[in-house]
């Protein structure tokens, strides 16, 4: 039996993760009905390889103008999506947007750390707590059992650098010390967000994408987009309630918190 097409929204779709998650999943990675493809800037220069893509998905992607660090934005967003999805919901949030500021502690600032709470904690919270309704509607309409991507999910796209374990060995080749704070603080959002939500059948997982080259990871990166994201929607189409609130990285393994 063909799997069931899923709704599916991500942030940050324009460059880097985000954009080559779109790319894979319209090409048939994870069968997708609708793609919520938003970014900060869907006119602007930043976005033409995500609109070249949507022409050629018109009935598969849409892009939506979001800046997750704006409450008016998502409420907005949330809007749109309802608008095209209906009763059958939203089924897999991917809250993939976030800045890194390359600073030590000495270095980092309260704005800088404010700035980067307000994108990679405050905005996927926000995301989670305004599409909730969208993710419940989506449990209400399926008959899948248990918990899956294909059922109703958020996946939190986080890092290593967000585990405390290894930070002494680790911190010496890359402090980001506002970056790892944040990304620690997005595995506890995540957490407190599936223990709330516990009778909700609602899926929460959080995913390292590797050392990836993007604008991000910079051309030293270990691997490309596409292999990472490759990895994430393998780990993302196997996730069951068994997985229910891990941190795995893009092969699936186990990271310590
Ligand atoms: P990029 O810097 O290449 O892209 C970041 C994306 O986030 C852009 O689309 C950017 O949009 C968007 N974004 C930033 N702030 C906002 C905001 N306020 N509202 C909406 N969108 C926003 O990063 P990557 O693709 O490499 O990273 C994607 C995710 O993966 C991030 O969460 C990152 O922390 C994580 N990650 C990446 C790793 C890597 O090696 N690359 C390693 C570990 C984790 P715009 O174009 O408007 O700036």
């Amino acid at each position: 039996m063909a799997a069931q097409a899923v709704n599916v929204l991500i942030t940050g779709a324009n460059r880097g993760l985000g954009l080559e998650m779109v790319k894979q999943m319209v090409e048939g990675k994870i069968p997708v009905r609708k793609m919520f493809a938003c970014c900060r800037d869907p006119d602007g220069p930043r976005a033409e390889a995500l609109r070249t893509l949507a022409k050629e998905h018109p009935n598969k992607i849409y892009t939506i103008c979001l800046d997750t660090t704006d409450l008016c934005s998502i409420k907005q967003c949330a809007q749109l999506v309802d608008s095209q999805v209906g009763t059958e919901g939203l089924n897999l949030l991917i809250n993939n947007a976030g800045i890194l500021l390359r600073h030590s502690l000495l270095e980092t600032s309260t704005e800088d750390m404010q700035e980067t709470f307000n994108t990679n904690i405050i905005g996927p919270m926000n995301m989670i707590k305004e599409f909730l309704p969208h993710l419940r509607a989506a449990v209400k309409t399926s008959n899948i059992p248990g918990m899956s991507t294909r059922k109703a999910a958020v996946v939190g796209i986080s890092s290593l650098l967000g585990s405390i374990h290894d930070t002494k060995e680790t911190y010496s080749n890359m402090s980001s010390v506002a970056y790892r704070i944040s990304k620690a603080g997005l595995n506890m959002m995540t957490m407190c967000a599936a223990a709330e939500l516990d009778n909700d059948e609602i899926l929460f997982s959080l995913l390292h994408p590797g050392w990836v080259r993007t604008d991000m990871g910079g051309k030293d990166g270990l691997i490309d987009a596409q292999e990472s994201v490759q990895g994430m929607l393998d780990v993302m189409a196997t996730l069951t309630e068994k997985q229910n609130v891990s941190f795995l990285d893009y092969q699936g393994h186990p990271l310590p918190w």
